[in-house]
Formats: structure tokens, C-alpha cells, sequence
């Protein structure tokens, strides 16, 4: 591919990057877990585990035996502002000083969301944005170390807990830059036996969070790297762990993928999927992934149609479609691949293993103004490349169902 250098918008452009202290990367490592627990003064730590806490009963034993005291606390099902009360009093009540969080996104969600309310006062809606009053965290979080279970979510290293209301049925973020785990320990050993389902779901978002950050209004050059490297990843490996969930290979680049995508998101911002999926996860029962994985098509074809319309007026709009022909570039792995072929490589893929439209959740046309409502406020649409019109809106959603 030609050397082509897109990354600043502007000589002015400034950017902030944050991530936690420490990454641990590769197959393994997860058997370092209890030595760094431990050099963080961790030594009373709420376990949270997800839905299948079998899943890690070794980890956790080898947490154990290592002599720290600990608490299990599973999340069975979405991470709901009543689960991170209810974690917060158990804390409380075994006298933890840490978290540990094993599993996927709703796991590490509300690992996360217990650990900041560990250490704020107050309940979790006071610092909930949109159904909340959106105060900030007064104190860092309790230290707290992410292993994550899945590829997917690049929930590990973002600053943000995604809970559920059950009360507004919405999906809403807990976010503070003090929420960032003292260490990400992605072990892809721990995704090999992760169920088919959850791999698609999983994949297709880390696909879709390195496609939203990538062409988002507030990408810099440290995000684009991770992006560019993360495409290439899921390109290759998606089909091949979706077909063999025991390739390590291929689980170690999803699992890469996915991390690259958390670094991603939680620094540049996502667009008009996530924006569409905070609203809709909390309205259908359904994983985020698979919500973004019926969406991410329709998302990128409105906004490579509204750049088009745009290109000869708004100057930005050209740089922004060049951005989406070096994603069809990555993704295709042609070097004259145009924009348009990369939404259809993502069609195909969604097409070939399986992704299932919106309807099959139980969505039908008649509520497309109530979604398009909700995902017009949503925080993540703020940062989509351009402002799609409630016309283009609708599109997106029934194009999905
Ligand atoms: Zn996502």
C-alpha cells in the first residue's frame, strides 16, 4: 500500500491519550495474575466473574492459593446499576480494598463500576450520564486488574461502564478517567473455549470499534495506529476462530484486535453503531456485539453516502473517505479496493457466519422513532464523522432489521 499520511486534521490539532498503567499481553500470562494482584497491595479482592464463573474456577483458585482473600461475586446477566449496588455492599461487607474482574464485557463492566463506587460516595445513578446526574468520581477507583474473558468489547481499557437501567430500559455510561484498571491482563488462552455465538458477537464488535474510531470526528494519530494494525487482524482471523474456536493463532489476533480497539474507542470515540447500540441494548435482549454486527454495514454505507453528497463542500469530508478506502484497503487486503467494497466485505462476512438482522431480536419497523430518538442523544453518535439526518437515521435501523 502507498505511504499515505492522513492522521492530523490540522497542524493545531491537539489530543489526549490514556490508558492503564500496565498491558499484559499473550497467551499464559494469566498465571502472572496473583503475583500482580498482590504487588498492587491487593490482597482482599472481590472476584467478579460473569456468567459462567466455571469458566475461570481455575483462575480464581490460583488467585486463592496465592493468599489472597477473596470474594466471588458473579454478574449473571446484563451489568444493571442494581448489580453494582449490590457488589459495592458485598465488598463493603467482606472488607475488600480491590476488584478483580474475569470475563466479558458485563463482567468487567461492573468490576469496574464497583470499584469506583468502592471509593466515591453516594449511588451509582449520581454519576450515571443521560438517566443520572452525570457527577464526577471525587476519588480514583479502587485498584482493580481486567482479564478479559472474550474478544470483543476492549472493555479491559476503556474508562467507561456500560450499565443497564432496568427502570428506563437503557443502556447508559459510568465514565471518569479514574476508572482505568492498574493493569490489563489479556491472556487469548482464556477465549478458547468461549461458545461460537459469543466469539461472532465479540468479533463484530472489535471490528466495529476499529471501523467507528477510525473514521470518527475525533481520531488522532495514536488511535489510528491501533486501528490500522487491528483491521488487518480481524480480517484474517475472524472466520478462522469462528470455525476452529481452539486456533490459538487466530485467537491471539482477536484477542489483539479486540484490546486495539478498547485503546481505540476509549481515546477517539466510536459513531452511528454505538450510537444505535447503547439505545437498542437496553431495549431488546440481545449481546452488544450482535447488535453492532447487524448494524455496522448500514452504519458505514449512511455515512459514506452523506460524505459523498458532501465531498465538493465540506472540505473535511474528502479525508474522511479516503480514511474508509484505506478500511476496505485492510480489510480486503487490495490495494485499489474502493470505500464501497469495504462495507461489503463486512456484509459478506456478517452474511457468511451467520449475523442475524435486528427482527430476529424481536424489532420491527413500527419502533424506528423511539430508536432514532434515543440514538440521536446518545454520547457515542456525537463523535460519528458527520451529522446524519433523522432521514438517514431511519435507514440505518431498517436497513438492519
Ligand atoms: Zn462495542
Amino acid at each position: 500500500m502507498e505511504n499515505r499520511i492522513i492522521g492530523m486534521r490540522s497542524p493545531l490539532h491537539t489530543f489526549d491519550f490514556t490508558s492503564p498503567k500496565q498491558i499484559l499481553f499473550g497467551a499464559g500470562r494469566v498465571k502472572e495474575l496473583p503475583e500482580i494482584a498482590l504487588l498492587n497491595g491487593m490482597d482482599r479482592c472481590l472476584v467478579v466473574t460473569g456468567h459462567s464463573p466455571q469458566r475461570v474456577a481455575g483462575v480464581v483458585e490460583h488467585l486463592h492459593e496465592s493468599g489472597i482473600e477473596i470474594r466471588l461475586f458473579s454478574v449473571l446477566g446484563e451489568p444493571a446499576v442494581e448489580i453494582v449496588r449490590q457488589g459495592v455492599l458485598y465488598a463493603a461487607d467482606g472488607g475488600c480494598n480491590s476488584v478483580v474482574a474475569i470475563g466479558g464485557g458485563s463482567a468487567l463492566d461492573a468490576g469496574k463500576a464497583i470499584a469506583a463506587l468502592m471509593r466515591n460516595d453516594g449511588d451509582v445513578l449520581d454519576y450515571l450520564e443521560v438517566i443520572g446526574k452525570g457527577k464526577e468520581l471525587a476519588q480514583p477507583s479502587a485498584p482493580w486488574i481486567a482479564v478479559p474473558t472474550t474478544a470483543g468489547t476492549g472493555a479491559e481499557v476503556t474508562r467507561n461502564a456500560v450499565l443497564f437501567s432496568s427502570k428506563e430500559r437503557v443502556k447508559v455510561s459510568l465514565r471518569s478517567p479514574w476508572m482505568l484498571p492498574v493493569t490489563a491482563l489479556v491472556d487469548p488462552e482464556l477465549t478458547l473455549d468461549l461458545p461460537r455465538s459469543q466469539t461472532l458477537a465479540s468479533g463484530m464488535d472489535a471490528l466495529t470499534q476499529l471501523i467507528e474510531p477510525y473514521v470518527c470526528s475525533c481520531a488522532n494519530p495514536l488511535t489510528d495506529g491501533f486501528c490500522l494494525q487491528g483491521l488487518p487482524l480481524v480480517a484474517r482471523s475472524l472466520r478462522r476462530v469462528c470455525a476452529d474456536g481452539h486456533n490459538i493463532e487466530a485467537r491471539c489476533d482477536m484477542s489483539l484486535a479486540s484490546l486495539l480497539s478498547g485503546l481505540a474507542l476509549a481515546n477517539a470515540g466510536l459513531g452511528v453503531v454505538h450510537g444505535f447500540a447503547g439505545p437498542l441494548g437496553g431495549m431488546l435482549n440481545a449481546p452488544h456485539g450482535a447488535i453492532c454486527a447487524a448494524l455496522l454495514p448500514h452504519g458505514m454505507q449512511a455515512n459514506l453516502a452523506h460524505l459523498r453528497r458532501e465531498q465538493h463542500s465540506t472540505p473535511n469530508s474528502s479525508d474522511i473517505i479516503e480514511r474508509y478506502h484505506i478500511v476496505a484497503q485492510l480489510l480486503t487486503g487490495r490495494n485499489n479496493a474502493e470505500p464501497e467494497e469495504g462495507i461489503r466485505f463486512v456484509q459478506d462476512l456478517a452474511t457468511e457466519l451467520g449475523v442475524l438482522p435486528l427482527s430476529s431480536f424481536g424489532m420491527g419497523p413500527e419502533q424506528v422513532d423511539e430508536v432514532v430518538e434515543k440514538a440521536q442523544r446518545a454520547s457515542s453518535m456525537k463523535r460519528n464523522p458527520v451529522k446524519l439526518s433523522v432521514e438517514e437515521l431511519r435507514g440505518v435501523y431498517l436497513g438492519a432489521l
